[in-house]
């Protein structure tokens, strides 16, 4: 059974999808991180975001693993180097060229094939598992956003400001929500949860509560 977790940058879907998973006994799909590795590729390769036919004939020589929550790129391990800031931007950007998410949502299945998972990120629930019979959507503020991805980048070492985060999500919501393919949406079947004012807990207890009630 897949479950599926969408929501903006900062949301806590990450922290919550993981949680869930451990819960239910099943396994966890961070599909940003997935964008993430591809925007890296695609940096080093030096190759334009809008160069859609490099990046194409990039990905077709791309091996890119997620063992044990761990990103591998050709099988060098770039979990800790994804997490940049100067990534975040590049993957809101590669995630705009179509191919690049035709390309990933047939990775996301194959990967999620025949499994138990939760699988997390931006266009999970509307696309990528639209059968899926328990999809959550989590939202919260900008503000409470913004102060979550700066205590994250404080806990890495990696040095910004408030208003420079608060700014960088802004820009990222609007790339991942106005983008014509797989935007940033719910479902119309998913479960809209407010995480402004919970804690991290207290949002695990809320998903697992309604996929232990639809698992009946
Ligand atoms: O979830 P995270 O913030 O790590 O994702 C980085 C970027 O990857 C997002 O801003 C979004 O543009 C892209 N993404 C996406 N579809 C997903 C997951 C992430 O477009 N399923």
């Amino acid at each position: 059974m897949i479950v599926t977790i969408d929501g903006p940058a900062g949301s806590g879907k990450s922290t919550a999808a993981r949680g869930l998973a451990q819960r239910l006994g099943f396994d966890f799909l961070n599909t940003g991180a997935m964008y993430r590795a591809v925007a890296l590729a695609v940096t080093r390769a030096n190759i334009p975001i809008g160069d859609a036919a490099r990046i194409v004939e990039l990905l077709g020589r791309t091996l890119l693993e997620m063992p044990n929550e761990r990103v591998l790129l050709n099988q060098e391990d770039v979990t800790e180097l994804i997490r940049q800031p100067a990534i975040s931007d590049a993957a809101s950007r590669v995630a705009v060229v179509p191919h690049v998410r035709a390309t990933l949502v047939g990775w996301q299945r194959q990967i999620a094939q025949g499994r138990n998972m939760v699988c997390e990120g931006r266009d999970q629930g509307s696309v990528v598992f639209p059968d899926s019979p328990c999809k959550f959507y989590l939202h919260a503020g900008l503000e409470t956003r913004a102060a979550r991805r700066m205590a994250e980048l404080g806990l890495k070492g990696c040095a910004s400001t408030p208003s420079r985060v608060l700014e960088e999500l802004k820009i990222r919501d609007e790339r991942d929500q106005t983008r014509d393919v797989g935007p940033l949406i719910a479902a119309d079947d998913a479960l809209w949860i407010e995480t402004d004012g919970l804690n991290i807990d207290q949002v695990v207890d809320r998903l697992e509560a309604h996929v232990r009630c639809r698992l009946g």
